[in-house]
């Protein structure tokens, strides 16, 4: 429902829940967010109110600089925490808003090979997608490509990636997200309000579009994968 990325070069954590807030007006049922710290990927998780993710960081805090966040609006699988994202296979955590409609196939086909479900989501299977692309030796941005041209629906999405602290992969077909500029840090957003306290300076992604992003800037590809120049637009902060 509503998603949020940061690399930044603080402590990401309060942020992203911070930004998480701004999104609580689209309603949702479960929060989360995931960091990379000292090259390794972790995640907290809660159902309910953002504030159950706030005090389960307070008990068990969640360090790193790089880091991805959503509430959640089920549309696939109850309202539980294994179901919360961000969604992991092994070396990536992926948020997602929106349906991923051809699931069900992938699901047959990912479990055939051999992956292990922990969920009911049908964003799983775009985490294990993308374990399964890495495996076969795909950098993150390949990878992240190669599990993109298997998704059927409308969605958007965003990869943070084990060892990988200064790289999101955004994703937008069917759902809106916004890249905020920021000094020697960069946002993404579902929305340009997340991002407003961060940023005035957003770059909306076209339908079909994947960026690339590092704290140096976003490289962006249209859905024939050819660069995309998009502008950045000095958006009203409305925090
Ligand atoms: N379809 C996904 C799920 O049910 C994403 C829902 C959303 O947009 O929050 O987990």
């Amino acid at each position: 429902c509503g998603i949020v990325g940061i690399l930044g070069s603080h402590e990401v954590s309060p942020i992203l829940v911070e930004a998480l807030g701004r999104l609580e007006y689209r309603g949702y049922d479960s929060a989360g967010i995931a960091t990379v710290h000292d090259g390794r990927l972790d995640r907290r998780r809660a159902v309910g109110k953002l504030v159950n993710l706030s005090d389960l960081l307070v008990r068990d805090p969640l360090r790193g600089k790089a880091g991805i966040g959503h509430t959640r609006w089920a549309t696939h699988g109850a309202p539980t925490e294994s179901n919360a994202h961000p969604h992991r296979a092994g070396p990536v955590a992926v948020v997602h808003n929106g349906i991923i409609e051809n699931f069900r196939e992938l699901r047959a086909e990912l479990s055939a090979a051999g992956s292990d479900f922990k969920t009911d989501t049908d964003t799983e299977t775009v985490a294990l997608l993308t374990e399964r692309h890495l495996a076969q030796g795909m950098p993150p941005v390949e990878a992240a490509d190669a599990t993109l041209r298997r998704l059927e629906g409308a969605f958007a999405l965003l990869f943070l990636f084990e060892g990988e602290e200064d790289l999101l992969i955004a994703a937008r077909r069917g759902s809106p997200l916004a890249i905020g500029w920021g000094e020697g840090e960069m946002y993404v957003g579902s929305d340009a309000i997340a991002l407003a306290p961060l940023t005035d300076r957003i770059t909306y992604l076209e339908e079909g579009d994947r960026a690339v992003i590092t704290r140096a800037g976003a490289e962006i590809v249209d859905d024939e994968g050819r660069r995309a120049n998009r502008p950045v637009r000095t958006v009203r902060a409305e925090a």
